[in-house]
């Protein structure tokens, strides 16, 4: 937990999406600081992957607002066609994504895999992306593994590429969706603790965990959502350590 007067990097309001006649989201509203990890706890299906995915609008909310400093997007605002998309795709571009599972090109090395969108996206010199993946690859335990084919590694190894290649764009924000969740037990230590290390190098990240322990550790916010409203939040001392709301309790006994 670090206290922070960052400026505010994220921030989330009036958040609503339905699917079909089911309302998932009801309106959400958060703020993250620069240099914080915010996580998002709640039983299964209370809206947490979507809100996530719209953050990085691979979800359209119906409507609310999200900012990542200085690109905002008004969802109920939204112009249709190619301008909307353009406005969803600079949003996108501010954060970049780890999924449960990696999804990794088989076919390319750890490093081609990491360069990729670097250099075909973003148009970077190879050199310098090269250069910066070697960086990212020693942070996250895998200096020695850049010649590797993704078969050639674990599962958490795998899932360790994949965060440095959600990194290695540089994005203002990582987000990570159940990272751990696709991985055998004696796995998931290992990726957690890259994490940990990266929330401690100063990233900005939201995260979507079942470990509940995990997120005592990493979290400087935790909003613990159900039924598509943020019932509870606050650092993880109050919100996992000493919960407010009898929702929130009962989800806690049941899941510690
Ligand atoms: P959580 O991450 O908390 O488990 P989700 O955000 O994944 O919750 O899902 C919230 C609810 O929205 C669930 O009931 C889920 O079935 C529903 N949902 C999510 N995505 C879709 C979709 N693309 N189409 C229809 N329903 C969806």
């Amino acid at each position: 937990m670090t206290e922070t007067t960052e400026p505010t990097r994220i921030q989330v309001r009036g958040l609503a999406k339905s699917f079909g006649d089911h309302q998932v989201l009801r309106g959400i509203d958060f703020e993250s600081r620069r240099g914080t990890s915010t996580v998002l706890i709640g039983p299964s299906g209370s809206g947490k992957t979507t809100v996530l995915r719209s953050l990085n609008v691979l979800e359209t909310p119906d409507c609310g607002v999200v900012r990542i400093d200085d690109v905002e997007v008004d969802f109920a605002k939204l112009p249709p066609g190619k301008a909307g998309r353009k406005e969803g795709a600079r949003l996108r571009a501010q954060s970049g994504m780890v999924f449960q599972t990696h999804n990794l090109f088989p076919h390319r090395t750890v490093l081609e895999n990491i360069i990729e969108g670097p250099v075909v996206a973003q148009g970077r010199p190879r050199e310098e992306a090269v250069a910066d993946a070697k960086v990212l690859l020693d942070q996250v335990g895998l200096g020695d593994r850049v010649d590797a084919y993704p078969s050639q590694l674990s599962g958490g190894q795998q899932q360790r590429v994949g965060i440095a290649r959600a990194l290695a764009l540089k994005p203002r924000v990582v987000l990570f969706d159940e990272p751990t969740s696709a991985l055998d037990p004696e796995l998931v230590g290992e990726v957690l603790a890259v994490i940990k290390d990266l929330a401690a190098t100063g990233w900005t990240m939201v995260i979507v965990t079942h470990e509940i322990r995990f997120a005592e550790q990493v979290a400087d916010q935790v909003l613990f959502l159900d039924s598509g409203v943020i019932v509870e939040y606050g650092t993880s001392a109050q919100v996992i350590g000493d919960p407010q709301e009898e929702r929130t309790q009962r989800f806690l006994k049941r899941i510690l």
